[in-house]
């Protein structure tokens, strides 16, 4: 079976352990591929070359790293197939998912931000007769990227590229869940000619190679996607070094039905909001507020085409849903469809594991649940379940649906679907999120700030806010 390796000063190496991980599928339930089970010596030896590369890599030319990272979003679209392939058996997502959306976007990130190394500029501020301020902005060092298993390239490059981008050189560690299409990566950047030590990607645990990471004195940056309470670990030991830290954490997101809107398009966008990839994107809409005089209408629609989503082989196209991440996230979430039905919840739809046949049949396989009847306060509808499940709340008015939204204590997206502009503005405004979308759901501009408030997150990525993160400025005062 194939054993992946850590890329480390350019070259694919074993763990210092000689140890491996099993990899599951988790469409079958089987292992795969073993993951390097590295430790704070493997992280040592790719922090040593990223320091060395440093020096070159800092001082190299916009254009040349522009030139460079383009050949690395090249270089993973000439085998966007394999890519596909690997991102879906990895982490259970359909492959047209993939095909429309990881990995396309993971070819995007690179470019984009190929593309900001001519445009990013810094600050001046004169002072008339006095004299003039210039900001420079240098890059940090060697910076830590530490992404969670979701939507695996995709939010490994969104923060690998911005970091590389601005100069600094990197030790990443994607999740030991799904760390496939970052070992892909890896031989796009020896393909591609990413000069030894710029980019070294660490395999193995969160609690070993991640948290080595971010107690090694001298990475000074941590930029990290996952769960609110690893973000929370993360920044306690990190805020005493005064690393800077950038915090894309999780999400309950409300999804905000007036009767005013446009009744077939919002049923279909809402149901694709809170089940895309198994719902498990931080930005699935997982609370769905209806106002009262559509309520009964709307369920009956929304449920009706909850019901139509086909599960099953994430390699067949005719499925839109996949497996289930992990054995452990399987039974995290029906633990929570469980506890919904303790806490007087009403199952709609769903409601159960699903057994498939044949090569799925040991897979982590749940259907699509719609519950209705909880309280707004209950447990169910306060804390993040991450997966196909979502439960629908009766609202009478605007007042009383912003108190339910703003009632979780996370804050990272939003969705608000009504013809009346004047509300969707006052709406926007008060919902406690970071990201609002208006009649839509997840359209990216990669330009916008992206991230979350409360215990969704600290700081925003995307276009020049991750430009200025990997970057330390400096003011400098000529006298006139
Ligand atoms: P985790 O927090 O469990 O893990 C995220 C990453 O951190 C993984 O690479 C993990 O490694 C690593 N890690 C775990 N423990 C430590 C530690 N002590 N020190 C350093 N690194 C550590 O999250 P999940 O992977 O389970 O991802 C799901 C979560 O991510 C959800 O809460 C979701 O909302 C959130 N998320 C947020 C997004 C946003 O933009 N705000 C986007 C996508 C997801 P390993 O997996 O190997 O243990």
């Amino acid at each position: 079976m194939e054993q992946l390796k850590n890329y480390i000063n350019g070259e694919l190496v074993e763990p210092v352990s000689k140890k491996y991980l099993d990899n599951y599928e988790p469409a079958t339930g089987e292992v795969y591929s073993f993951i390097p089970d590295s430790d704070e010596r493997d992280v040592q030896s790719a922090f040593d070359s990223a320091k060395n590369a440093f020096e070159t890599w800092s001082k190299t030319s916009l254009e040349n790293r522009m030139l460079i990272l383009m050949k690395v979003a090249d270089g993973i679209e000439k085998r966007m197939d394999e890519f596909v392939a690997a991102e879906s058996k990895d982490n259970g997502k359909p492959q047209k998912l993939a095909r429309a959306v990881d990995i396309p976007r993971a070819v995007s990130n690179f470019r984009f931000y190929a593309s900001a190394t001519q445009h990013f500029a810094s600050e001046s501020h004169h002072m008339p007769g006095v004299g003039i301020n210039y900001t420079l902005r240098h890059p940090i060092g060697v910076v830590g990227c530490i992404s969670p298993w979701n939507l695996p390239l995709y939010l490994f490059s969104w923060k690998i590229a911005p970091a590389l981008a601005t100069g600094n050189c990197v030790v990443a560690k994607p999740s030991e869940i799904t760390p496939y299409t970052a070992y892909l990566l890896s031989q796009v950047c020896i393909e591609a000619g990413l000069p030894k030590g710029v980019l070294n990607i660490v395999h193995g645990l969160g609690n070993k190679v991640g948290q080595a990471i971010v107690e090694h004195e001298n990475i000074k940056a941590i930029s990290f996607t996952g769960g609110t309470e690893t973000g929370k670990r993360i920044a306690s030991i990190a805020a005493p070094m005064f690393k800077k830290l950038s915090l894309e954490l999780g999400g309950k997101n409300p999804t905000i039905v007036f009767a005013d809107c446009d009744f077939e398009e919002t049923v279909k966008q809402v149901v694709t909001a809170s089940f895309s990839n198994q719902g498990e994107i931080c930005l699935c809409g997982s609370r769905i507020f209806i106002e009262k005089s559509i309520y009964e209408k709307f369920k009956a629609a929304f449920v009706a085409r909850v019901k139509t989503l086909k599960v099953g082989d994430p390699n067949e196209e005719s499925y839109v849903i996949g497996a289930i991440v992990s054995l452990q996230h399987k039974q995290k979430i029906l633990s929570y469809i469980k506890l919904a039905q303790e806490e007087g919840g009403e199952i709609l739809c769903g409601g159960s594991e699903l057994k498939l046949a044949g090569r799925c049949a040991n897979g982590y396989f749940i259907e699509p649940t719609v519950i209705e009847g909880l309280d707004y306060k209950c447990r169910t509808n306060q804390e993040e379940i991450f997966g196909p499940v979502v439960t629908l709340t009766l609202f009478e008015n605007e007042e009383e649906v912003l108190i339910m939204a703003n009632s979780v204590k996370y804050g990272l997206s939003a969705t608000i679907w009504t013809n009346d502009l004047k509300r969707a503005h006052r709406v926007a405004e008060k919902v406690e999120a970071g990201i609002v979308w208006i009649n839509s759901w997840l359209v990216r501009d990669l330009r916008t700030p992206f991230g979350g408030v409360k215990a969704s997150g600290v700081g925003r990525e995307g276009g020049w806010e991750a430009m200025r993160f990997f970057t330390e400025p400096k003011n400098v005062f000529i006298k006139s």
